[in-house]
């Protein structure tokens, strides 16, 4: 029986002592043998290979060979000195340089006994090079523990610095089997592992750290991976379900009058069926006794605000009030207009609030919505300020969720005893896999229809070079009677560059489109709110043809006469962005077109963001692509997930085993929801160990 076991301090380890644990705490977050344990190889080099000197070329990188040192010196330079030794094999020879721990290797170093060299080729003046060589006596080499798949550990500069090589975490990591022994508990049932043909958690470890060969490596990633993402998943429906058996909500039993006079009296066209089946999922929601949290995505005009305005219909129909709230003004104001418009005729109070409302009609407001008279609020962030309170808030939805922080969102519960439904729009779609992995714990639905009769927007991609002709085609549509937006690309509210881009754009535009004959609209977001209002109502009414913005009009806006969309700079605009933007147009009768404009210069990443725009407007098409050129990271929105720190897998290329993950885990739920079963005892306290301590679990939302 070994003294230690997985939470003995790695400071007891052979090898380590105080000094390197410290530094293994700090740099890798390694503190006890378990941490060690499933510090898992980034990668693997196969060593199976040896080269031979004469077959060496420039910039072969980790490569070994097999040779004897002949002769070894030290040769002064400028600065300090170098230690050059000749390696020898039967084809011919080579150089080792060392910059540092010259004396040491000097006296280490043994003349003509075979040695194993790994490292990086370089040559210089014809002579091949290795700096810094890996080396190792061939008889050691053959004896080692060590396998022929070399296992490479992320590492860090300090650590570097400091000695800890790759080559010693594996020393450290061989010690650590020795301690420990073979055998480790297992964590998954048999009957999943049968399922899956798994190999066994004890196999699995071992094959990560000492794989004998890649088919027995690709065995224990795959286990590793699977175990990673099903507790992940376990962790969050476990949470969907504790939060929708203990978070009482309204129950929103009836579908009244006002919903049944809208549906058949002013809808002014049929649902598309994805609009019938999300919100049937949602009715499904707010008629049962729990807290709806529901996240709806629907790629740009796919018609979300009508779900929206049909939701809040129940709310009334039940007696409470609803709360409608948007990222920025123009939209908030936007969906207070349709609203207002849509529901003329039927007795239901709509209000607007945002930061520009008066201190006087505010004050009514507030009084209107403390007595229960209003009916709807609409508004910006102003909504969730401490002096707006509902007499009885049935329902908040939120559009265009990314802009908005949890703790917003949060606060707009307290409002009553109950918390109110939740209903998040995005028009952001988000791929599948990381929705999964993200908002694993709410309830999604999705609107993957567009409304009939849409024109796919025909997208191109110009260079500045081409202007000339561009603006000749913009003059041909206004002619027609069209409207267009030029935007340009505003990284930085702050950035003073990006307004000198912008207004130089708009000087060259207003040359080039002359009064009388057109009239140009001008936002961006140093304007006062009034200002950018009026100019905004003056593009909607149709008073100017052109729209020279920066990405406020980003989100939502809906002007169907607009069909052109222009994007300067294009190179510098995300893709998610871009087919925000993209999104503008297209929602008329009209055919419409996007053109995005970039200078010749372009890189890699961004010549596939542009043809990937060119080709399709499928937003989760898209969003896959963003997701792979960006990583799950960078993601709008999920920048702060702790269910993307993973260990082994990866969301984007172990897209299909996280689905299994995720229906393994749900069937098991469905069965055994507390994990109570003997057979799921391995599982249950697996998953007790990880909610108690692990890094991945603290900080998922
Ligand atoms: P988004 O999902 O981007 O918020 P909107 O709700 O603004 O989209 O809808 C975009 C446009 O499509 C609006 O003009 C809306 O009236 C229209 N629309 C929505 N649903 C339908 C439908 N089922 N049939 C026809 N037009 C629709
Ligand atoms: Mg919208």
């Amino acid at each position: 029986m070994s003294l230690y076991n997985l939470n003995t301090s790695i400071s007891y380890l052979k090898g380590v002592g105080p000094n390197r644990a410290d530094l293994l705490k700090t740099e890798l977050g390694i503190h006890t043998f378990g941490d060690l344990l499933n510090f898992f190889p980034n990668r693997y080099i196969d060593r199976t290979q040896f080269f031979k000197i004469n077959q060496l070329q420039q910039n072969y990188s980790e490569i070994q060979i097999i040779g004897k040192i002949t002769n070894i010196k030290t040769v002064k330079q400028k600065r300090g000195s170098r230690l050059v030794a000749t390696f020898r094999d039967e084809t011919g020879f080579m150089e080792l340089v060392w910059f540092r721990g010259i004396k040491w290797i000097k006296d280490a170093v043994k003349i003509n006994t075979p040695y194993v060299v790994f490292g990086k080729v370089n040559s210089f003046n014809g002579v091949v090079t290795m700096a810094h060589p890996e080396m190792e006596l061939l008889e050691t080499y053959k004896k080692s523990l060590r396998t022929a798949m070399q296992p490479i550990y992320a590492s860090t500069e300090k650590l570097t610095n400091k000695g800890i090589s790759n080559r010693l975490v594996s020393k450290m990591i061989q010690h650590l089997f020795k301690e420990l022994g073979l055998e480790f508990k297992e964590t998954l049932s048999k009957s999943i592992i049968d399922n899956l043909d798994l190999i066994s958690k004890s196999e699995a470890l071992f094959n990560i750290h000492f794989p004998k060969k890649q088919e027995l490596l690709t065995k224990a990633q795959q286990r590793l991976k699977f175990e990673e993402l099903f507790f992940i998943q376990l962790q969050l429906i476990r949470k969907k379900i504790v939060r929708k058996a203990k978070i009482k909500g309204f129950n929103f039993e009836k579908v009244g009058e006002h919903f049944n006079n809208f549906y058949k009296n002013k809808l002014p066209f049929d649902l598309t069926n994805a609009q019938k089946k999300v919100l049937k999922e949602i009715r499904k929601d707010i008629g049962s006794n729990a807290q709806m949290n529901r996240l709806l995505q629907g790629d740009v005009g796919s018609g979300k605000t009508i779900v929206a305005l049909l939701t809040m219909l129940i709310a009334i129909d039940n007696g409470f009030q609803a709360a409608l709230m948007a990222p920025t003004e123009i939209l908030a104001t936007q969906h207070y207009n349709s609203l207002v418009e849509l529901l003329k005729g039927m007795n239901i109070s709509v209000k607007l609030l945002t930061g520009s409302v008066k201190v006087k009609e505010r004050r009514i407001l507030h009084a209107a919505l403390e007595s229960g008279e209003l009916d709807i609020l609409i508004g910006t962030h102003a909504l969730i300020e401490d002096k707006v309170k509902f007499n009885n808030l049935g329902i908040a939805i939120i559009d265009e969720q990314h802009r908005f922080g949890v703790a917003q969102r949060s606060k707009l519960w307290q409002k009553n005893e109950l918390p109110p439904h939740i209903l998040v729009m995005t028009a952001t779609p988000i791929p599948r896999t990381l929705a999964m992995s993200v908002y694993g714990d709410l309830d999604i639905s999705v609107i993957d229809e567009l409304p009939p009769g849409r024109k796919e927007v025909k997208t191109a991609h110009r260079y500045d070079a081409n202007r000339l002709s561009v603006f000749k085609f913009l003059k041909e549509e206004i002619a027609k009677g069209r409207q267009v937006y030029i935007v340009y690309p505003l990284i930085n509210e702050s950035e003073a560059m990006d307004y000198k881009d912008l207004m130089d754009g708009y000087e060259s535009i207003s040359r080039e489109f002359q009064k009388p004959d057109y009239q140009i609209s001008i936002v961006h977001g140093k304007m006062k709110p009034a200002d950018k209002e009026y100019e905004m109502q003056r593009f909607i009414k149709g008073e100017t043809q052109i729209m020279v913005a920066t990405t406020v009009i980003e989100v939502g806006v809906n002007i169907p006469n607009a069909s052109v969309m222009v994007i300067e700079s294009a190179e510098r605009f995300g893709l998610s962005q871009l087919h925000q933007l993209r999104g503008r147009v297209g929602r008329g009768a009209e055919q419409s077109y996007c053109i995005l404009m970039t200078s010749f210069k372009l890189s890699n990443e961004a010549k596939i963001r542009l043809n990937t725009m060119v080709e399709t407007s499928d937003g989760f098409k898209i969003a896959e692509v963003d997701l792979k050129l960006r990583g799950p990271g960078n993601i709008m929105g999920t920048q702060q997930s702790g269910a993307l720190n993973l260990r082994i897998a990866d969301i984007v290329k172990d897209a299909q085993l996280l689905k299994t993950a995720r229906k393994f885990a749900i069937d098991l739920l469905t069965v055994d929801p507390i994990l109570k079963s003997p057979e799921n005892i391995f599982i249950r306290a697996a998953y007790q160990e990880l909610s108690k301590n692990s890094t991945i679990w603290s900080n998922i939302s």
